[in-house]
């Protein structure tokens, strides 16, 4: 293994990935270290719903982005991201409607295809859904959901043709710095140097932070997907819903299958050992969340159970991602805490962590992901916030 690098991305997630492919193609020299296998963590167990609905103007923008990469990646990156145009609905209670139009404009002022439809107009693109509770949605007809592996082995693959070296089962063990520069990392199988270091560690970003002195506020809390096979009558495609009036979301999946999950700040609140956690779901999750999803769409009272499974959220305070150098002009690198929704971020997040990495002009306003808004009390905060979306 060359042991000098321009850059070292530790985590092979979709951040450490898509990161790598931009940096890569800008000439540097690059390596990924990851501790176990590509899309090991957060980034494997995604559902993969890929939204534009933000209520922050730089998180709607990113997403915007993003979509054209998931849509067009053969052309853009190389490969397949197994995106699904399904569309996109989000239900809100009637006392959050004032706030649904304020973010639907704000996504239309960057751009974003979406809007609002009346009751009439929901079951025209979500049929056998109840609506008696609702009194308007939002639709984004361009959204949808892709694949989580694939997406993060085309931007793996991409980046390795760009020259890019990716060592696996390879633990970063500590971060080395020469006075305020970070002049790389310990590892399992020995050191590694690098100009810049790029913590891209997920639900494990607080340990690898730690290994550069720095606490960032990063928890590893489990979230639950559970599963359930579709009933024939009902096996038609649909939009990916997210409901806030029930806290619920879900999406198709392949094989007439549904994924349906929490969108619930409790799910802060199951903090876990990221190396050691239960994996599958609970039972009592399952009946909850099938109850929320059937109250919505009462044919799915046909539906049967299959085996769900948990992964990991890397939660932060607000809900929002840490993207910063720390300290400034060390060349060491915070991309964590994605808390549940980085998916469909990380094509804009590579692209903004490698315009920080390069000194180039961002693309993106990285000033609100700066690590010190915790502590100067300026967490980010949407124009209009129903729950935890962003
Ligand atoms: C159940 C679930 C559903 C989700 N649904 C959505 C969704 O619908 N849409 C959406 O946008 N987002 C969703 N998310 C969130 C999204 O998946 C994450 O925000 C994103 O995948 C985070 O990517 P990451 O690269 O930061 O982290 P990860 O994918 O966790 O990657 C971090 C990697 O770092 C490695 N690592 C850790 N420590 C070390 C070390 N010391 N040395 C080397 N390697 C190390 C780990 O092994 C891991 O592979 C969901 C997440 C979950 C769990």
């Amino acid at each position: 293994m060359a042991s000098t690098f321009d850059a070292v991305l530790i985590g092979g997630g979709i951040m450490g990935n898509a990161t790598a492919f931009e940096l890569a193609r800008r000439g540097m020299k690059v390596a990924l270290l990851e501790k176990g296998a590509l899309a090991a963590g957060s980034t494997g167990r995604s559902s993969a719903i890929v939204r534009q609905h933000y209520s922050n103007e730089v998180t709607a923008r990113m997403a915007r982005w993003g979509l054209d990469v998931f849509r067009d990646f053969d052309e853009r990156v190389g490969g397949e991201s197994g995106f699904v145009n399904a569309g996109f609905l989000v239900l809100v209670p009637a006392e959050d409607i004032e706030g649904l139009r304020a973010n639907v404009a704000l996504q239309q002022s960057v751009g974003i295809d979406t809007r609002i439809l009346s009751t009439e107009e929901i079951p025209e693109v979500m049929p056998g859904v109840a609506s008696a509770d609702l009194v308007a949605a939002a639709y984004e007809p361009a959204a949808g959901y892709a694949d989580p592996h694939l997406t993060t082995t085309g931007f793996c693959e991409a980046a390795k043709r760009h020259g890019a070296r990716f060592f696996f089962n390879r633990e970063v063990t500590g971060i080395r710095f020469a006075g305020e520069r970070v002049v790389g990392v310990d590892t399992t199988a020995g050191p590694v140097d690098a100009g810049a270091v790029v913590n891209c560690a997920g639900p494990w970003g607080a340990r690898v932070a730690a290994m550069a002195g720095l606490d960032v506020p990063v928890s590893s809390c489990r979230a639950q997907v559970a599963v359930f096979h579709r009933p024939e009558a009902s096996r038609g495609p649909h939009p990916v819903v997210l409901d806030f009036v029930h806290a619920s979301y879900f999406r198709p999946e392949t094989g007439d299958l549904m994924l349906v999950g929490l969108i619930d700040p409790s799910e802060a609140e199951d903090v876990v050992d990221p190396d050691r956690y239960p994996e599958h779901t609970d039972d009592a999750f399952e009946q909850l969340v099938g109850e929320r999803w059937i109250r919505r769409c009462p044919a799915m009272e046909a539906a049967e159970r299959r085996r769900g499974y948990a992964g990991l959220y890397a939660i932060t305070p607000d809900w929002h991602p840490v993207i910063d150098e720390v300290p400034a002009g060390s060349g060491h690198f915070v991309c964590t805490g994605f808390s549940g929704h980085g998916f469909k971020l990380g094509p804009a997040v590579g692209r903004l962590t490698a315009d920080l990495v390069t000194g180039e002009p961002p693309l993106f306003d990285a000033h609100p992901f700066r690590l010190a808004r915790y502590a100067e009390g300026d967490p980010v905060r949407g124009r209009y916030e129903y729950s935890i979306t962003g």
